[in-house]
């Protein structure tokens, strides 16, 4: 439809817009012009796609569009926050599913002409890694959301079977452009290869290794789709999928760096396959009430600096605009206060930042890890609110334990902690937390929303 000059310059244009985009979603203030502009400029690049390929009938294609933008619409007004994990490995899952058509589809020559191998090779390319990023995402979906058990799945044979399944695709990959069998039985069979070596690894992934898992997928499903650009030889489709790929890859070596591991000790399932060496009946042995103790009021009174540490409990209570509430209060009252924010509390990257943000709080008061890590043997008190594996004292001493060398907020130096938990189970990884039997710890165990309302109750705030 456009001369070729000028759809190369309106793609440039719009990976310029998207870019720009993801630059503003690094500053809180103008993040979410910052998505809008980026998902507005990816939606015109669809329309700039099938306007000068004219794939299908343009006329036809409104619709379909029109109903997945419903769909969209739909499950992002309805997801709840502590869902978007989950939500973000389907959308993951969803680009490796459009890869793995459009490389199928290149590989059948329908809608494009290709006729080199090259362009054979990276179709079958594409096709395998949109295979192994939807079904990878599924797992990770499934996983996180409970319906499979989060925990690594240890699979007998695991190397050799792994050995086996990438051979084989290694040899589709060589033989590709030779069409040996029938088409479609080999795209079949590439399919059913690529998805049991994308299940069998990532099975064996788990606990506090899937947000880094769902990233590097995220990484994968733009990969998949510059694969697939190149394969129908679409420099738009090859320029947004690397900055998917790349935004990915660079998300997922912040989170390694946070957790303290690296990226082959997690795909290899070593870091999630430690076990937890202490008896799991450990918390029924706490030698304190469950109770907070009788002086919590007073040291409340007098404590002047203080840290509010969120946690992903705090996203299930929908704790944060009362967190806020009493946040504002002890400010009024003389307080310091500020929030320490762990880079992997949560579900997900950014979760505390962006529940804060929705209840208001500063960005100002908001202090990462590194920064605040020292103040705490300086401050007269902690309030904990659903928060656990990022406190977890035992990530710097327990070794064996699936978060052990995870860099972790020092709340224990601090002169008192009020932990505002559900319970004394441990948190997402398992392990248990030694915070609770701290002297200087007061419970207030259950549902943060009730247990913050009573204690500002208690205290007539
Ligand atoms: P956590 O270890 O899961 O601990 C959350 C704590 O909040 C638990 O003690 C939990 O109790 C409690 N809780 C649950 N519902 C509550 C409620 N309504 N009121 C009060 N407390 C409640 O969370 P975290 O300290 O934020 O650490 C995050 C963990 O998730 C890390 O292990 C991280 O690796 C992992 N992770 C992070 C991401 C990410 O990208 N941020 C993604 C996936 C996984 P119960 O145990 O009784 O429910």
């Amino acid at each position: 439809m456009f001369d070729p000059v000028v759809y190369y310059i309106l793609a440039g244009l719009l990976v310029f817009i998207i870019m720009f985009g993801i630059f503003l979603m690094s500053n809180v203030k103008y993040a979410k012009i910052g998505n809008i502009l980026s998902a507005f400029a990816m939606l015109l690049a669809v329309l700039l796609t099938i306007l000068q390929y004219e794939i299908i009938d343009k006329w036809i294609i409104f619709p379909y569009l029109g109903v997945g933008a419903l769909i969209g619409i739909y499950l992002a007004y309805r997801v709840k926050m502590i869902e978007m994990p989950e939500m973000v490995a389907l959308l993951n899952g969803l680009g490796g599913l459009a890869s793995l058509v459009v490389g199928a589809f290149a590989y059948f020559n329908i809608g494009v002409d290709i006729s080199n191998n090259f362009s054979y090779i990276v179709a079958i390319i594409a096709l395998m890694v949109g295979t192994i990023t939807f079904v990878g995402s599924l797992i990770a979906a499934l996983k996180l959301h409970r319906i499979i058990s989060g925990r690594p799945v240890r699979v007998k044979f695991y190397k050799t079977i792994i050995t086996i399944l990438f051979t084989l695709q290694l040899v589709a990959i060589v033989i590709s452009p030779f069409k040996l069998i029938n088409e479609l039985l080999f795209v079949v069979l590439l399919v059913v290869i690529s998805s049991l070596f994308s299940l069998v690894f990532t099975l064996r992934i788990g606990g506090a290794d899937m947000p880094i898992t769902i990233s590097l997928l995220n990484s994968f499903s733009g990969v998949a789709g510059a694969i697939s650009g190149l394969a129908i030889g679409d420099v738009l489709l090859v320029a947004v999928g690397g900055i998917v790929g790349a935004s990915g890859l660079i998300l997922t070596k912040i989170m390694c760096q946070a957790m303290n591991k690296t990226l082959i000790e997690i795909l290899l399932g070593k870091t999630s396959n430690v076990i937890e060496v202490e008896s799991d009946n450990e918390d029924e042995n706490i030698d304190q009430s469950l109770e907070p103790k009788e002086d919590f009021k007073e040291i409340f009174l007098k404590s002047r600096s203080v840290i509010i540490v969120p946690g992903y409990g705090m996203a299930v209570a929908q704790a944060q605009q009362l967190v806020k509430n009493l946040a504002d209060i002890m400010k009024k009252d003389g307080k310091t206060v500020k929030f320490a924010i762990h880079p992997v509390a949560g579900r997900m990257p950014g979760h505390m930042n962006v529940l804060l943000a929705e209840a208001n709080v500063d960005y100002d008061d908001l202090y990462d890890m590194e920064v605040i890590n020292n103040e705490f043997k300086t401050t007269d008190l902690v309030l904990i609110v659903g928060a656990n594996d990022v406190v977890n004292p035992k990530a710097k001493t327990h070794e064996g334990t699936p978060i052990y060398g995870m860099p972790v907020l020092d709340v224990e130096d601090a002169n008192n902690i009020f932990i505002f938990n559900y319970d004394l189970k441990p948190g997402y990884s398992g392990v248990s937390n030694p915070l609770y039997k701290l002297n200087k710890a007061h419970l207030f165990l259950g549902d943060a929303k009730e247990t913050l309302k009573s204690f500002m109750d208690d205290l007539k705030i």
